[in-house]
């Protein structure tokens, strides 16, 4: 999962194959019956979209049932989001029928995604009826928003149940969905036939349902992104709340396709049958990407993909989420594969699923021509700056408590990040992996790079989808296959550090150092102008809406040690109303004075004046060229 870059800007920055018996989550022999056949049940699933402008969607279930309890399950841990977010609270209209008769049902006592059904004698099957409430507001995940007037996301997880004693790649789903009248759709599921508006799917797994999502709309676009007739197709569906967003400039359907060939550059092989990109172009939806083997549900700002400056910030979206196809749902951590959606997941590794995900996300941008040089260094310096001078949390929170305490993280208040810290493996790992990027190169002399590793660890043959786990050894092991070096080690102390300062020792040996001065890059006033924000958490130490209010004081900035912190209200600078110039204008002032910045500030109704003894005058974080090494990071992001 990525949580789009609008995030890091607001801190800074059909196939007709069946899938093997090989594919699914975990391998286990289903469960014999008493006749000693399988007995794992098929579902059939009937969703009635039509009113998703309404934001409702209603679900028919019919489940094979014996006499008895009914013990099911509302999916809680949802795959990507590494976190028990499925939306039970917005489950309603929850009825259960055999024949004409209602069923009586109670929720278990110790979990709310349990429900228990009473069958009566002679009963076979229980049909389930359920509506699922979409949320309104653009944020969180897929339990986000996702429905607006002209388009959809249809996530499977939020219109089912499953039964108890079974996993994902043993339940078998018959689904079948109804779209709003003229609507067209975009899905990696395969189809078993169509009739306008009303489409039939083949019969899959639950496991494979639920990594298949849909994208409907009025406004749908496919673009091919393969030669007709190569396989795997590739193809990227784009949904958009107006025509006129679909269509960038030409270059850009060019990009993506250098996208496809860097990828297999850098893996030497591809683990699904087909590949949808699934891009949804929408104000009103949460924006964030969720990665799934042969799909990804990506969702950024209407004018996102038009838009020259949008483009470059959600530029390194898609290649995170197709990253994610290999590391993350190919190869995932035995930590985070589970048997179904309610056994818990536990997050240790996500510096590996997510970590090498951001940084081979990032490389391949560049690689593929989303990315401009420039910009990927910009891009780097901002994660440099960012760890670095904006996370004094690192003093007590070391990067692997960040993993083991995502699920929480993800959902935590953008107030206090710089001391609490939040989701950091995305970022920090982008420099430890660049690092160990460059050990593998200084190593081998630059024979072999982490591309050899890729290849090792997610290439071999082309196969469908399938997982295969791994731990922390077999990671060492591996990188170790490709240079020898006390990995172990390395990564112990990448993890479990608690010094103040990030780990630059990757951009200092490709030939690069992190800079500040006073002129911000194209990148990060992109990002605050997205984000409708002031960053000067490098300087001062406050990060702030663009009318005043302060989201973040840096623990130990000079703002943060005369009293300043989180929902505060710069009321005025110097004697001045506040405004965003006049805010840069006396930060740029300090340089040159020994005058303290007097500020006016609201808290909770009350007013006081700040006066912050500040000298440093702005600070912008850059990368510059260090000519006494060799440039290896321009090497990293040459394409292949
Ligand atoms: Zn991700």
């Amino acid at each position: 999962m990525s949580l789009f870059s609008r995030v890091v800007c607001t801190s800074f920055l059909t196939c007709l194959f069946i899938l093997p018996a090989t594919a699914g989550p975990v391998q286990r022999k289903a469960r014999l019956g008493e006749a000693g056949k399988t007995v794992a049940p098929t579902i059939t699933v009937a969703v009635d979209a039509t009113e998703a402008p309404r934001k409702i969607f209603h679900s028919k279930l019919t489940i094979p049932a014996t006499p008895g309890t009914l013990t099911l399950y509302y999916p809680k841990w949802i795959p990507g989001e590494h976190a028990p977010s499925g939306p039970v609270d917005d489950l309603a209209g929850l009825k259960f029928t055999a024949g004409d008769r209602p069923l009586n049902w109670r929720r278990d006592l110790l979990d709310v995604w349990t429900i228990h059904v009473e069958v009566p004698a002679g009963v076979t099957s229980v049909e389930a009826n359920l509506d699922y409430l979409s949320p309104t507001a653009a944020s969180g995940f897929s339990a986000g928003s996702s429905a607006t007037a002209t388009l959809t996301i249809v996530s499977w997880n939020q219109v089912l149940l499953y039964p108890k004693g079974w996993t994902a790649d043993q339940i078998q789903f018959t689904a079948s969905l109804r779209l709003p009248q003229g609507w067209k759709m975009g899905t990696a599921l395969p189809i078993l036939r169509r009739d306008g508006e009303n489409i039939q799917f083949q019969t899959v797994s639950l496991y494979t349902l639920v990594d298949s999502p849909v994208l409907a709309g009025e406004y749908l676009k496919v673009v091919p992104l393969s030669p007709q007739g190569q396989n795997p197709p590739h193809e990227m569906d784009i949904a958009a709340d107006s025509a006129a967003a679909l269509d960038p400039p030409e270059e850009v359907w060019q990009q993506y396709r250098n996208l496809i060939t860097q990828a297999y550059a850098l893996f030497g092989a591809r683990h699904y049958r087909d590949y949808h990109f699934l891009y949804t172009l929408s104000d009103h939806v949460a924006h964030f990407g969720l990665e799934h083997h042969e799909s990804d549900d990506s969702r950024v700002g209407e004018r996102d993909l038009e838009e020259a400056d949008g483009r470059k910030l959600a530029a390194g979206l898609l290649p995170h989420e197709y990253v994610h196809s290999w590391n993350g749902k190919y190869r995932r951590s035995a930590d985070l594969t589970t048997p179904e959606y309610e056994t818990p997941m536990r997050t240790d590794l996500l510096w590996v699923y997510e970590g090498l995900t951001s940084y081979l996300g990032d490389v391949l941008t560049a690689r593929s021509g989303l990315w401009t040089p420039e910009i990927y260094r910009d891009a780097l310096a901002l994660i440099g700056a960012e760890l670095d001078r904006g996370r004094p949390g690192r003093t007590w929170r070391d990067l692997q408590d960040t993993a083991d305490a995502a699920p929480a993280l993800y959902f935590s208040p953008e107030q206090w990040l710089s001391w609490r810290r939040t989701t950091d493996f995305y970022d920090e790992d982008v420099l430890n992996w660049l690092w160990a990027d460059v050990i593998i190169r200084q190593q081998t002399r630059g024979s072999k790079s982490l591309d050899d590793y890729c290849k090792l660890f997610y290439g071999g043959p082309n196969t469908p989808p399938m997982v295969k786990t791994y731990t922390f050894d077999d990671v060492a092991n591996a990188l170790n296959q490709v240079a020898p070096y006390d990995w172990r080690a390395f990564w112990t102390d990448r993890l479990r550090s608690k010094s103040p300062r990030a780990p630059l020792g990757g951009i200092e040996g490709s030939g690069w150092r992190v800079v500040y001065n006073d002129t911000p890059s194209e990148m990060f006033k992109i990002g605050e102008g997205d984000a409708k924000s002031i960053n000067s958490e490098y300087s001062i130490g406050l990060l702030l809406k663009d009318d005043g209010t302060v989201i973040d004081a840096v623990q130990g900035s000079p703002a943060a040690r005369e009293g300043i912190g989180p929902s505060m209200k710069i009321v005025a600078v110097n004697g001045r109303a506040f405004a965003a110039e006049v805010w840069h204008d006396a930060l740029k002032a300090t340089k040159n004075s020994n005058s303290p910045v007097e500020l006016l500030v609201e808290n909770t109704e009350y007013y006081k004046t700040y006066s912050i003894n500040y000298h440093g005058g702005e600070q912008f974080p850059h990368l510059e060229r260090d000519s006494s090494k060799p440039d290896m990071l321009s090497d990293i992001i040459k394409p292949k």
